[in-house]
């Protein structure tokens, strides 16, 4: 028998056989007023009104949905109101600057943009079909009320495109189809272990990766959904106490905070024993995972994969025979991004490029053709990072793709250097990845001017009018020159080279 894999899977079996669970509690401060908490009885009414809201629009199967929100029971219901009904959901990133949203919306082709009440000055600039601040719209698409048309499910189908930033100067749409999200999903559940008893704080944006896939593997098990929209290391410490949180997904970053916290917490951390912290973006410190095992009481499980593999591709969690290490040789196991998850093969090329196969892995990036045929040539896919697969394990050592990641967010540096270069008096720009203490790596932009003085504040400013916040550079330098080759292609590693020296953490932008 062949049944299609579809994300309703996930609310239906939650709604069979928890009906009567606590769901989800919505972040209780936030602009519009917070929904529940509801039980999945009451998670299932809330996407089948939201369905059925699409079809009194006439926005039909196939059509795209876009959401800019931060985290919240409203875009949670959406995974499942907009996929489950055919339409497809596209969670953008709350922080892009309107001019990066209003691309997104339009490359996309989102009939329906829902907003967030902190963002409503987006909608100056980017139009939709139908636009709909979320929190004005309840009554409309999360009631309960009613139902929408019942889609007969395709798991070949795209659920959500989610926008990249990578080694174009524009972000790529990377199209998940229900099937890579059920496996993932599924994938994840058993290498993490998760069951009815767990309770996720949701510390990882949900538009990043569909939240690595947690809203549907979480749903599917019957666990229990805290939204959080803003992460702050006390709050997180706080929010574990108060709802019993047992798993959490994050950016070193997060970790950071966390820590930063727990030095200054008043009595014992909360969820000693009981947190798993799933952490991905970037390499942690050895130290750091050290600390969160002795400070915290947390288990540490490392992951790593893409956006464009849904992104379970590799996992490294304590093992059995790691039980009698002491804690710092431990963490130095658990330092690599470890083993392949269930139905994923890894290799490196003669180039030392990581490389995948799975079901995973992304159908194509969304209207770009010929970059969907560049990441999948040969039947694998390309990660863009350099590293070694040895004895099971992977470890990631550098970055081939022209990528920087701070705070967990992709930046390109491509677009950071249009952005820059659009400036009237900067004459050359190269924007590299230097090491940052709590971002991991901070946008670093070294410029050359026609001569005209300008300021850091100058050139910081001119980006901000143009991208998200966290892709504008934290640090400028003026140069007189910058390296080139004899054919006149920039030199980015020497100029990485004088920042990256001396550091233990491999990567180098
Ligand atoms: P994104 O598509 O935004 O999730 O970013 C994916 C990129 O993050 C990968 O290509 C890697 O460069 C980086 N990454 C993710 N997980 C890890 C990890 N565990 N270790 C090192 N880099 C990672």
């Amino acid at each position: 028998m062949h049944v299609p894999l579809t994300v309703n899977d996930f609310l239906d079996r939650a709604a069979t056989v928890y009906p009567q669970r606590t769901a989800v509690v919505d972040e209780p401060d936030q602009p519009a007023a917070p929904l529940g908490p509801w039980t999945y009885e009451q998670l299932a009414g809330a996407a089948r009104s939201q369905a059925a809201a699409l079809d009194r629009l006439g926005v039909g199967v196939g059509a795209r949905v876009a959401i800019v929100s931060h985290n919240s029971a409203r875009l949670l219901t959406s995974f499942f109101g907009v996929s489950g009904s055919g339409r497809v959901l596209v969670p953008v990133n709350f922080r892009l600057a309107p001019a990066e949203v209003e691309y997104i919306v339009g490359h996309s082709g989102s009939e329906v943009l829902l907003v967030d009440p902190e963002l409503t000055g987006l909608l100056d600039t980017v139009k939709a079909e139908h636009t709909f601040v979320l929190g004005e719209c309840d009554d409309e698409f999360f009631s309960g009320r009613d139902a929408g048309r019942p889609w007969e499910g395709d798991e070949t189908a795209t659920a959500t495109i989610n926008y990249t930033s990578g080694t174009t100067a524009r972000p790529k749409g990377v199209q998940l189809t229900h099937r890579n999200i059920w496996i993932n999903a599924a994938t994840f559940a058993l290498h993490v272990t998760l069951s009815d008893r767990d309770v996720l704080l949701h510390t990882l944006p949900m538009f990043h990766a569909n939240g690595w896939g947690m809203p549907y593997a979480l749903t599917g098990v019957g666990g229990r959904h805290i939204v959080l929209r803003k992460v702050d290391g006390a709050e997180v410490l706080r929010r574990v106490e108060e709802h019993g949180v047992t798993v959490m997904c994050g950016a070193p970053a997060v970790l950071a905070m966390v820590l930063d916290a727990a030095a200054t917490w008043d009595g014992p951390i909360p969820g000693r024993d009981r947190v798993r912290v799933i952490v991905a973006g970037a390499p942690p410190p050895t130290r750091t995972i050290e600390r969160i095992e002795t400070e915290l009481g947390w288990e540490f499980i490392q992951i790593y994969g893409l956006t464009e593999t849904s992104p379970l591709l590799t996992v490294n969690r304590r093992r059995q025979e790691w039980d009698d290490l002491d804690p710092s040789t431990r963490a130095r196991k658990l330092g690599s991004a470890g083993a392949p998850a269930l139905g994923v093969t890894i290799r490196t090329d003669e180039s030392g490029e990581v490389l995948a196969r799975s079901n995973v892995v992304l159908e194509s990036y969304w209207e770009q053709p010929a970059e969907s045929a560049q990441a999948l040539e040969g039947g694998w896919f390309h990660t863009g990072d350099g590293g070694s697969f040895e004895n099971g394990y992977l470890t990631i050592s550098d970055r081939k793709k022209d990528v920087i990641i701070s705070g967990g967010e992709n930046v390109s540096s491509i677009e950071v250097e249009d952005a820059l270069a659009s400036h009237p008096h900067v004459r050359e720009v190269a924007v590299v990845g230097t090491p940052d203490e709590k971002w991991g790596e901070a946008v670093t932009a070294l410029i050359v001017t026609d001569g005209t003085p300008l300021t850091a504040d100058d050139v910081i400013a001119h980006c901000r009018e143009r991208l998200a916040g966290y892709k504008c550079p934290k640090r400028v330098e003026f140069r007189d020159e910058l390296p080139r080759t004899a054919t006149g292609k920039l030199q980015k590693f020497k100029l990485r080279a004088d920042f990256w020296q001396g550091q233990d953490r491999p990567i180098q932008g």
